[in-house]
């Protein structure tokens, strides 16, 4: 096995009395897209920056392609691409005049042409930056990390505040580089993009990893159940949810209760038949198949919200 790109040992980062990373411990692998996934506030920018050498770390070890990050470790730098939460663009310039402009800072970098094609932005070349949608900046503030032709690709929240078309477009962008052998770790909050994208992702909360592993792994440890989505049009009252046939957890969200059913077709059953009774103000019900998301409601109680 080669050495790992990042290694992660129970890095502890305090901002004063609050423990934004609270010993956490994880490595990603040469080639692998590795996802850092948690709500706002759990810590995923913190364990970057340190890892950028953007923060020195309280407590712990930490090797980025077998170097430690520091503030000054420039030649560490050179070999990483960096995607901050905001990128801040020079407006007048052109997509291409920008890509230039950033090439000029490093030794090594990729043809302008190739980075444009990578990240689906050919057409808009000669547009200048002010000109883009949310999602071609984004995607220009990923040609921007690549322009190094970085070993290791640094992806804090790359689709945030995106729509969902941009999205996806982005999710390509990504899923390409993985075609071309770069292992990227990224941040996110949403869980089907962590799904999608990342060979293996950790789930943070509270500074802590509560979850590590490829998504399928971790869905298929966790539930053997079909979650069922139980819409309500007012608070549920006294029904013991748990009580019904193939239930083995209810999670009360509002008004919403997730059951986790081990025979749904029973279950849907007892949920109709209570509605029908008019014991239960029944809005909506959906069966769906078990996600990233429920690992993280059935982990922490809650749901990640934007
Ligand atoms: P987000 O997606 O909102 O950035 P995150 O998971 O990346 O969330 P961090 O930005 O790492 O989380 O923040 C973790 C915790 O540390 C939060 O409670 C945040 O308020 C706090 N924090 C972050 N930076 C600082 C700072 N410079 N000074 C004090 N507290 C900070």
């Amino acid at each position: 096995m080669s050495e790992p790109v990042v290694l992660v040992q129970k890095l502890v980062k305090r901002y004063g009395d609050l423990t934004a990373v609270d010993r956490i411990s994880f490595q990603v692998d040469r080639g692998e897209i590795f996802g850092l996934l948690g709500p706002n506030g759990a810590g995923k920018t913190t364990t970057v920056e340190c890892l950028e050498g953007l923060r020195i770390p309280d407590e712990g070890e930490l090797r980025v392609l077998g170097e430690r990050p520091s503030p000054t470790n420039y030649a560490l730098k050179a070999k990483l691409g960096i995607q901050l939460q905001e990128t801040a663009f020079l407006s007048r310039l052109t997509v291409e005049e920008t890509l230039a402009l950033f090439g000029r800072l490093y030794p090594r970098r990729r043809k302008v042409s190739e980075l444009v094609e990578l990240v689906a932005l050919t057409e808009k070349r000669h547009s200048p930056v002010r000109d883009l949608s949310g999602g071609q900046r984004q995607r220009l503030a990923v040609a921007l990390a690549l322009v190094n032709d970085p070993e290791l690709l640094i992806l804090d929240e790359p689709t945030a505040g995106l729509d969902p078309q941009a999205r996806r477009a982005l999710w390509e962008v990504i899923t390409q580089l993985k075609g071309e052998q770069k292992t990227v770790l990224l941040t996110t909050h949403y869980m089907e993009e962590a799904e999608a994208l990342c060979d293996r992702v950790a789930i943070l909360d509270h500074g802590r990893i509560i979850a590590l592993g490829p998504p399928p792994e971790l869905i298929a440890h966790h539930f053997q159940e079909t979650p069922l989505e139980v819409e309500l049009s007012a608070p549920a009252g006294e029904v013991d949810f748990s009580a019904l046939p193939g239930v083995t957890r209810a999670v009360p969200d509002q008004e919403r209760v997730v059951l986790y059913s081990t025979a749904p077709t029973d279950t849907i059953r007892a949920v109709s038949r209570l509605a029908e009774e008019g014991k239960l103000p029944l809005r909506d019900l959906v069966l769906r198949r078990p996600s990233l998301e429920d690992v993280y409601l059935l982990l922490t109680g809650r749901r990640i919200r934007e």
